[in-house]
């Protein structure tokens, strides 16, 4: 389903019922929704009529009991189909909530897959209520019952980041924008539905901020707009520009193993006189663990300094850091034995400790002994004026190993060389870390939730040779 009421109702009728909620990746290929649904034995499909033509994909490959379809456009139902309407209409109004243990599961979430398979996530009644509960504070969402709040991140995702849960637990009011996902249309949204905090991944947010440059005082925030925002790092360029129009990124960092939310990039209070390009820095890093995660950053000499500098994989530990995978023993060594989740992604902590990712392991770039962080290239990259985005990955080379290529996306209209961007990057890297190469593209191929998808870019650009 997409984000809408109906979505919403399943959130907690399933749940309540005992059962567990397990939503699926409408934007992954029919084959892999096939897989993951197997994999994890589900029994009933609630799905909306405009996504019956990916369930017919998908039908032959599994045994669902019973399909349930949501009359979303209001038009009749192909026959042979239960609508979902009429189903709720056969409750007798005499249910008896069953009596459930915290630790029972209560949702399921597969991960993206963007460095590999898609690994099942499940969720405790305790899990959720606990990240419910911090995502409240002001250090997480602000989500309170004054609150209007708009996931723009999938409810097929990470639970929409946990925003459905939280949002029915203070009473604030949710706005579902169904499948209308577009800069235009959730600008429209916030401003009639009046939004207060607004949540999606940097695309979206590039999308709203193109939109809003295209139409100068069209539309306005007078109260601001807060903007959490993750799955990817929103560029520091993106952060400043959106402030000119009244909305306030916080950065965000989490995985489906996470909840997801594990960190918030909160300014502390002694930063308050700190410069504006200070504190744009802290706003740029991943952030602060949230109350109950915990962290570490551990490479092959042990724990990493808290300087900033050090790097190493990302360790975390909390009481909604998921302790395994569903059914996939193969997957174990992913958890220390002494229960930290190893999360694959290579990061620092400042003295103030600030999380700041660096990479994820595999698309680190090892260049004759050294690592070169794609994510710090294509973050100054997307800084320049020109630049609407950039992907960095390593690309084989006989003396180094692996050197970066850089792959842009000009703003529409621009022209630029490869001179003038390695020049602007030189002000801030070492010569050994800028690419070697800037190849130009119309756009980068991204995951099914926006992320870039560097394995492909790798494989569109696995005959590039070096000059
Ligand atoms: P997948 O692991 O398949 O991509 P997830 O959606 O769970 O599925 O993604 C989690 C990953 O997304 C993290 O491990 C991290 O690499 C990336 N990520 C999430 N938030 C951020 C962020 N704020 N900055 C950079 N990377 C992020």
């Amino acid at each position: 389903m997409w984000n809408h009421s109906s979505h919403l109702e399943a959130y907690f009728g399933i749940p309540a019922s005992g059962g567990v909620l397990h939503t699926l990746n409408l934007r992954l290929h029919p084959a892999e929704i096939a897989y993951i649904a197997n994999h994890a034995a589900d029994r009933f499909l609630i799905v909306d009529d405009v996504l019956l033509p990916i369930y017919e994909q998908l039908k032959s490959k599994t045994n669902f009991e019973r399909v349930i379809v949501v009359p979303f456009t209001g038009n009749p139902l192909p026959v042979g189909y239960e609508n979902y309407e009429d189903f709720l209409k056969t409750a007798a109004g005499n249910f008896t909530y069953p009596g459930l243990d915290e630790n029972e599961a209560v949702a399921m979430c597969f991960t993206s897959g963007t460095t590999g398979n898609s690994k099942g996530v499940l969720y405790s009644h305790r899990a959720l209520i606990l990240h419910s509960l911090v995502s409240t504070l002001d250090e997480a969402f602000g989500i309170n019952h004054h609150a209007v709040v708009l996931p723009a991140c999938p409810m097929f995702h990470a639970n929409a980041w946990g925003i459905p849960f939280t949002a029915a637990m203070v009473g604030a009011k949710l706005v579902l924008p169904g499948p209308h996902l577009d800069a235009e249309s959730l600008l429209e949204l916030i401003e009639r539905e009046k939004v207060s905090i607004a949540l999606g991944v940097p695309t979206v947010w590039i999308g709203i901020l193109a939109a809003l440059e295209k139409h100068p005082g069209r539309r306005k925030f007078p109260s601001g707009l807060s903007a959490p925002c993750g799955g990817t790092a929103p560029p520091e360029g993106l952060i400043r520009s959106l402030d000119k129009h009244g909305i306030h990124i916080t950065h965000l960092w989490g995985m489906t193993e996470t909840t997801p939310i594990a960190t918030t990039g909160q300014l502390k209070s002694t930063m308050s006189d700190w410069s504006d390009d200070k504190k744009y820095e802290v706003r740029a890093k991943q952030g602060l663990p949230a109350p109950f995660i915990e962290m570490r950053v551990r490479n092959e000499e042990g724990i990493a300094p808290w300087d900033g500098l050090t790097p190493g994989e990302l360790e975390v530990r909390g009481p909604w850091v998921a302790s395994a995978y569903y059914n996939s023993p193969e997957n174990q060594d992913r958890w220390t034995p002494d229960g930290w989740f190893k999360t694959g992604d290579i990061a620092t902590l400042d003295p103030e400790g600030y999380l700041k990712l660096v990479d994820r392991s595999k698309d680190l770039i090892k260049s004759g002994g050294e690592w070169i962080s794609s994510v710090d290239l294509e973050n100054a990259l997307m800084g320049h004026p020109k630049v609407r985005e950039a992907a960095v990955i390593a690309i084989p080379h006989s003396k180094w190993q692996e050197r970066p290529l850089a792959v842009v996306v000009l703003n529409d209209g621009e022209a630029a060389t490869s001179e003038e961007l390695r020049d602007f990057l030189a002000t801030r890297f070492a010569k050994w870390q800028l690419p070697d190469g800037f190849a130009f593209a119309k756009e980068i191929p991204r995951t099914s939730v926006g992320k870039f998808l560097k394995m492909r870019l790798r494989e569109q650009y696995a005959d590039w040779r070096w000059e």
